[in-house]
């Protein structure tokens, strides 16, 4: 029944905007001036959720903008996180979950179809010091009266045998978003750091997992007393004091942990089922060098409730700047603000252009 009335409402909204969902999506403008002189609108550098977002919003507000996703090189991937992970269930508007690629294609495929121009080309400077900007790419270079940087964050990870063969096989960085997969429930997990993070990822865990495991180096967390605190109440949560993990095991999934105590030197072997590194994320600046204020994490700094950064019409979307949330969502909503605050912005000189 309600599926008879959602198609309903759906056949009428489409015969109301003429809607052609079948259309092919390619890019309206699939060559784009190679060293343009005439300054774009807004151009966007990055090709995640936050990235997609401000593009749709973009060029729905005829911007025209032009996004810079990014290549194949080290350390990067077109298409941002997403395209590291399988199932997610966590993304409004599919109840079974989705595939990352899966759904961060449907957003590229929905940018391009609202009009925003791809180019898959890594930024490698920007210079913001006056407008118009100026973005140079691998091979072009581009002018631009707004910027809206949405290039991300990497998790950091530990460089300890198993890693790299068991990642995302129980291996993870994010609580929130695997947490709560039917492998992890009532087992034993582990949490790597002593901050904020770590807390909040423990906490989390304890939902699900039947004991969850702080490894921490120190004698003394770095968490605020607040997280400390919630830590220390929680029956399920243990913290393992000046210890570092040294191995991780298990053939196709994790199995065991290492632990090593430093000031013993005492080794042991632990059953687990999951690893969750909370060691802290590297904000992708590295190409700004240094002309945007950054926060203390490396994140960008904006202004109170904006996405505006120290330098006006330059804007910071998604995990480049935040180091709370980190979620495909929360990035796709600063998308959304920074497109918003960047069409206003740009309104208000035309206004006072014409005036
Ligand atoms: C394994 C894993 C699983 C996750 N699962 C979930 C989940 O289930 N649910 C959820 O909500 N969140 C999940 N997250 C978190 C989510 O992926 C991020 O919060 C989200 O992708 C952040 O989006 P973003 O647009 O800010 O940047 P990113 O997704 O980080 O994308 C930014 C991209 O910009 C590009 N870029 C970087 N530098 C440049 C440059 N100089 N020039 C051009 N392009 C550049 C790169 O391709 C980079 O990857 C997961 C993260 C990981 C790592």
């Amino acid at each position: 029944m309600i599926e008879l009335y959602f198609s309903r409402v759906i056949e009428t909204i489409l015969s109301a905007c003429s809607f052609e969902p079948e259309k092919e999506i390619e890019s309206p403008d699939p060559t784009p001036p190679q060293h343009s002189l005439s300054p774009r609108e807004v151009i966007i550098i990055g090709s995640g959720p936050a990235a997609y977002t401000a593009a749709i919003y973009a060029a729905r507000a005829n911007l025209h903008p032009l996004v810079y996703e990014g290549s194949l090189v080290e350390n990067s991937l077109p298409g941002g996180q997403l395209m590291t992970t399988t199932r997610v269930e966590n993304y409004p508007g599919f109840p079974e979950g989705i595939d990352g690629p899966a759904l961060i294609e449907n957003m590229r495929n929905q940018a391009i179809y609202s009009g925003a121009t791809m180019l898959q080309e890594t930024v490698l400077e920007a210079d913001l010091g006056v407008r118009p900007f100026v973005i140079q790419g691998e091979k072009t270079h581009q002018t631009a009266l707004s910027v809206i940087i949405a290039t991300g964050a990497a998790a950091n990870r530990l460089d300890i045998p198993g890693v790299d063969r068991l990642w995302q096989k129980g291996i993870s960085t994010c609580a929130v978003c695997d947490g709560s997969l039917p492998f992890f429930r009532d087992r034993h997990l582990f949490v790597i750091g002593g901050g904020d993070s770590a807390m909040e990822e423990a906490l989390y865990l304890s939902r699900f997992a039947k004991k969850v495991s702080i490894v921490h180096r120190r004698d003394k967390l770095r968490a605020s007393q607040a997280m400390q605190k919630a830590v220390f109440a929680n029956p399920k949560i243990e913290v393992i004091w000046n210890s570092v993990m040294t191995r991780i095991n298990g053939e196709r999934k994790v199995e065991s942990v290492v632990i090593e105590n430093l000031k013993t030197k005492e080794a042991a072997t632990l059953d687990a089922a999951g690893v969750f590194f909370a060691v802290g994320h590297t904000p992708n600046t590295g190409f700004l060098k240094g002309q945007l204020a950054l926060n203390g994490d490396g994140t960008i700094q904006t202004r109170p409730d904006s996405c505006e950064t120290n330098i006006p019409y330059v804007y910071a979307a998604g995990d480049v700047r935040d180091s709370v949330y980190r979620q495909a969502i929360t990035a796709a909503g600063y998308g959304c603000q920074a497109a918003r605050e960047a069409g206003r912005a740009l309104e208000l000189i035309q206004h006072e252009v014409t005036q």
